[in-house]
């Protein structure tokens, strides 16, 4: 699953070269150039890590990192902050706004791309190609395949993103529509009946192996991936 990164940045030049090097660790660039611009793309999509500049026009990137992080919606959205700014004080007040790290401006493209890959595999692990095993399950993000207990599994493309969620989640309660931000990544066009489809059909798929009752129904809450 290819990440979405949001480059909230002003600086032309700094969105093309962060564009560049993005799209070279195959992941997808959007762009944004103030506060506003962000939260138009944040209302459309979840994005699945922010690269946030801490000089905008208008709103800073100190208060947008403050209102993602008070917003249920985009609490979790894992948040690195660019910064010109070397002062202590300055790095600390952007940690405590909720950013997950921050890199000095000049930065070295190599470095801030490493510490996107740490973020992301901390904050985002259904982003990751590592394998997980959960509950009889054994899924390979990278081969595309599924393992349940011993027998190969096929799943559709939908049910293969929702497995990966729940199995990097397990134990939590998500609701349809925090389902649809997650695994689906569009919060507008898609209704919440559509997550009840999926989670059906992967039921069914698990169901010969004896492992539907996995993917658990929270009532009036939404679903969970849960081993006990
Ligand atoms: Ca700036």
């Amino acid at each position: 699953m290819t990440a979405n990164i949001l480059v909230v940045e002003d600086e032309p030049a700094i969105q093309e070269l962060l564009a560049f090097n993005i799209s070279q660790c195959g992941y997808r660039a959007i762009e944004a150039y103030d506060a506003d611009g962000a939260w138009t793309h944040i209302n459309h999509a979840l994005p699945d890590l922010i690269l946030l500049d801490w000089m905008l026009p208008g709103s800073s990137g100190v208060e947008l990192a403050r209102r993602l992080r008070a917003d249920q919606r985009t609490r979790n959205i894992p948040i690195i902050m660019l910064t010109a700014r070397t002062d202590e004080r300055d790095k600390i007040l952007g940690l405590e706004s909720g950013a997950d790290d921050y890199i000095t401006k000049p930065f070295s493209p190599r470095e801030l791309m490493a510490r996107v890959r740490a973020v992301l595999r901390r904050r985002a692990p259904q982003m990751s190609d590592e394998t997980v095993a959960a509950g009889g399950l054994e899924l390979s993000p990278a081969m595309h395949r599924i393992n349940a207990n011993g027998a190969m599994i096929d799943l559709g493309p939908t049910e293969f993103r929702l497995l990966h969620f729940f199995m990097t989640h397990p134990e939590r309660v998500y609701s349809r529509s925090q389902l649809l931000d997650q695994v689906w990544g569009d919060h507008v066009f898609v209704e919440e009946r559509t997550v009840d489809v999926h989670i059906r059909r992967l039921r069914q798929a698990l169901e010969p192996y004896s492992l539907d009752g996995l993917v658990q129904t929270v009532r009036g809450s939404g679903y969970r991936f849960s081993c006990n």
